[in-house]
């Protein structure tokens, strides 16, 4: 099935806590997100004396049934310290289902479609930008986009794949074209890269790249000569700069994690069929911008539609 989740949060570090409210929710089991939308600042609407929201929506997909969605969400409320002291409050987390595709629920607990999402802008202009066959009208809330969102990091993402999009075998990389590690390097060089554990272990001598920032994420290593070392996906977007250009490089595990929040994708695609152990995500959301033809390999890319 696949939701669409209503963020908002008006008490303490608003956007960090959508940040991480999000990571939350990736970690209930059975629950892939697949795509995230812009952060807005937004006026309290129906209680108004109390500070501005920061509002988000997330699509994700599971086949759990709602009502266990909902206990997840609603532990991951308290897990926040929400307090519900007054209905429409002030709160540090708000989750709420705002719609599922191709259900309609009405109990005691539950209501889907959210039974004001159709009259709340807050909730409408970032639903309508993971959303985009939806059908609403606005009312003319006061709404702005803000920093903040994990998509405007822009990471965009590197690999050489084989022809079923394999990216590695054995712990190491499918191949070694120059004219690919040619381009890789001219994308990368002084920008920065983000990868895992495994994948620097293919780099020469197990180092970090040269004149590039590297960070790699990793809930095992700890200090890397040239390198940062982050933990958790909430500590790597703390640690990045918005108006840097963020490669994400590999590998799998890393691509699987960070493929909700990628804005672009650079792939060279090598017409062979490997015995690949490892591969890249399904892009299916993205389209394809631009082809150039190597002799060994396509390389493509691809950017996510923003849809709003
Ligand atoms: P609103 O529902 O108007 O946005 P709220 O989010 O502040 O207000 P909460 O205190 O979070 O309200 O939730 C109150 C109850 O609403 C929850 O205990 C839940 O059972 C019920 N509820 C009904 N439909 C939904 C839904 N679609 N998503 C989340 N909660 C829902
Ligand atoms: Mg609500
Ligand atoms: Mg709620």
């Amino acid at each position: 099935m696949i939701y669409y989740i209503g963020l908002g949060s008006n008490l303490g570090e608003r956007e960090k806590i959508l940040r991480r409210a999000i990571e939350s929710i990736k970690k209930i089991s059975g629950v892939k997100i697949l795509r995230v939308s812009s952060f807005y600042e937004t006026e309290p609407w129906g209680v108004i004396n109390q500070p501005n929201f920061i509002n988000a929506a997330i699509k994700i997909s599971s086949k759990r049934e709602p009502l266990n969605i909902l206990d997840e969400l609603q532990r991951i409320e308290l897990d926040f310290g929400r307090i519900r002291r007054e209905h429409w409050g002030a709160r540090t987390l708000d989750l709420d289902i705002l719609f599922i595709e191709g259900q309609k629920i009405s109990s005691e607990q539950l209501i889907v479609p959210h039974k004001f999402l159709f009259d709340r802008d807050f909730a409408l202009i970032p639903l309508a930008e993971i959303f985009p066959t939806l059908k609403f009208q606005l009312h003319g809330d006061k709404i702005s986009r803000v920093a903040g969102s994990p998509i405007d990091f822009n990471l965009k993402f590197v690999a050489c794949v084989d022809k079923n999009f394999g990216i590695a075998k054995n712990n190491d990389l499918l191949f070694k074209i120059p004219a690919d590690l040619k381009n890789f390097r001219q994308l990368t060089l002084n920008h920065t890269i983000i990868f895992g554990r495994k994948t620097l272990s293919t780099f020469p001598n197990q180092k970090p790249l040269d004149n590039r920032r590297n960070i790699i994420l990793s809930r095992t290593l700890q200090k890397i000569s040239g390198a940062e070392v982050v933990n958790s996906v909430e500590n790597l977007f703390e640690t990045l700069n918005i108006a840097e250009k963020n490669f994400v490089i590999g590998g799998e595990q890393i691509f699987n994690e960070l493929i909700p929040y990628a804005t672009e994708i650079f792939l060279s695609v090598v017409n062979k069929i490997t015995q690949a152990d490892k591969f890249f995500p399904n892009i299916d959301d993205f389209s394809l911008i631009d082809v150039k033809n190597f002799d060994d390999f396509e390389f493509r890319s691809y950017k996510h539609e923003k849809n709003f």
